[in-house]
């Protein structure tokens, strides 16, 4: 569900282009003078806020889209072999560039990207100008029947390389869901299909223009993701939680969840198994029944906002919320206990409990904004502490 979220734009984008470029020239003339201007101004959005956020895959992507109009559009790829290879080298870069860790776009830890993209250069231009034998025998060779890709002007090794990339990165989205490899996805069928047509200012206006929008989309996506979304546990934040209640009116209630006794849990098993609790209990909260919207308010304390209900309608839900979690146990490793048979220094697993108290008020407890409805949940969430914790009180 996430992946085809993420992939919709991308989708849409793709529809669009290949729409526009069908009717190319039946567009008026005032929109294809318009459009010659696009892919610029979209490459230089694209490269500011890239380097505004730092965002390095989006960064090599607009790279490589820039360095193919740049070797189309000047004819700089004018021989059978040259265009070959770049169209063979720059898929395989794409692929390289999404699989690369994030590493900023202006540090030393990004030297490896620029030297494999500044080793590809040097090599499409070796190969350019020598265009030694063994170079046409890989790349321009029939390895199958030649009807089968008489569709196309690549060559086979071409296409079998462009279709091994898509496959990967198709296999990419499903492992690693993120919406610079879904946009990669993207930009990768936009470059193919601009290599399959060449350099027609229709391909190059229309394909590059959808293949920048995606790196566009990309870059905000993350910006937003960077300013909504809690790092931890990708539940929305308290800016979010803010935007909420800034919009609420009406009936409704806000629920305070907070981590019994979460101090102690991090002393004994250490701060990186409390942050995996954490993420844990997020998920749990975050299928909270009764149509709940869960944000990370900070620390270890989650908000719940259900909007058009009241205590009595939502209490059912947190408690049903609060079980699952006390009765989901928590596996720990804990290094250094001596197991039953005297070896020492193994580890050993052993299931925790961890459970939440909650604190949960409507908006008819009393008279204010959703700001002072939550501090009433907050004295409620103190009430379940005092009495015993795991538990809901209102
Ligand atoms: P109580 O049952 O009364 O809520 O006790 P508590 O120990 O949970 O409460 P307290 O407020 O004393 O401690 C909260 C702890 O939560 C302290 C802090 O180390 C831990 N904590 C807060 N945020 C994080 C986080 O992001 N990761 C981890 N691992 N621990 C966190
Ligand atoms: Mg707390
Ligand atoms: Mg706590």
């Amino acid at each position: 569900m996430k992946i085809i979220k993420k992939f919709v734009p991308v989708l849409v984008l793709l529809v669009l282009s290949f729409y526009i470029f069908g009717r190319y020239d039946q567009l008026p003339a005032v929109v294809i003078n318009g459009i010659v201007f696009l892919p610029i101004l979209l490459a230089l959005t694209v490269l500011g806020l890239s380097v505004h956020f730092n965002r390095s895959p989006v960064f090599f992507y607009l790279l490589l889209i820039v360095i193919s109009n740049v070797v189309l559009g000047l004819g700089l790829a004018e021989t059978a072999l040259s265009y070959a290879v770049m169209a063979f080298f720059i898929p395989l870069l794409l692929l390289v560039f999404t699989l690369i860790p994030e590493r900023g776009v202006f540090s030393v830890r990004a030297l490896p990207g620029y030297a494999v993209l500044l080793t590809s250069i040097l090599s499409f231009m070796v190969l350019t100008i020598n265009a030694p034998g063994w170079a046409s025998q890989f790349l321009l060779n029939d390895w199958l029947p030649a009807r089968y890709f008489d569709w196309s002007r690549l060559p086979q090794t071409v296409l079998m390389s462009g279709c091994l990339v898509f496959i990967s990165m198709l296999v990419l989205n499903f492992l690693r869901s993120s919406t610079h490899v879904a946009a990669g996805l993207g930009i990768l069928i936009m470059l193919l299909a601009q290599f399959h047509v060449g350099d027609t200012s229709a391909s190059l206006n229309v394909f590059s223009s959808a293949a920048l929008l995606m790196c566009l989309y990309a870059v905000m996506q993350e910006s937003w993701r960077m300013a909504y979304l809690d790092e931890l546990t990708e539940l929305p934040a308290r800016r979010a939680l803010r935007e909420k209640f800034q919009k609420m009116g009406g009936l409704y209630s806000v629920a305070m969840v907070d981590v019994d006794h979460f101090k102690k849990f991090n002393d004994t098993y250490g701060h990186d198994t409390g942050d995996a609790v954490l993420r844990m209990i997020a998920a749990k909260l975050n299928k909270v029944t009764g149509s709940g919207s869960t944000y990370r308010y900070g620390g270890e304390e989650f908000t719940i906002v259900f909007s058009g209900k009241g205590v009595d309608d939502v209490t059912a839900h947190l408690e049903t919320v609060r079980e699952k979690i006390a009765a989901s146990p928590f596996v720990v490793n804990r290094e250094g206990r001596r197991l039953s048979d005297g070896q020492a220094g193994r580890r050993q697993k052993k299931s925790v409990q961890v459970t939440v108290s909650v604190g949960v008020a409507d908006s008819n407890s009393a008279a204010g904004s959703p700001w002072e409805i939550m501090k009433l949940a907050d004295k409620a969430l103190y009430r379940a502490k005092k009495q015993g914790r795991n538990q809901v009180c209102n």
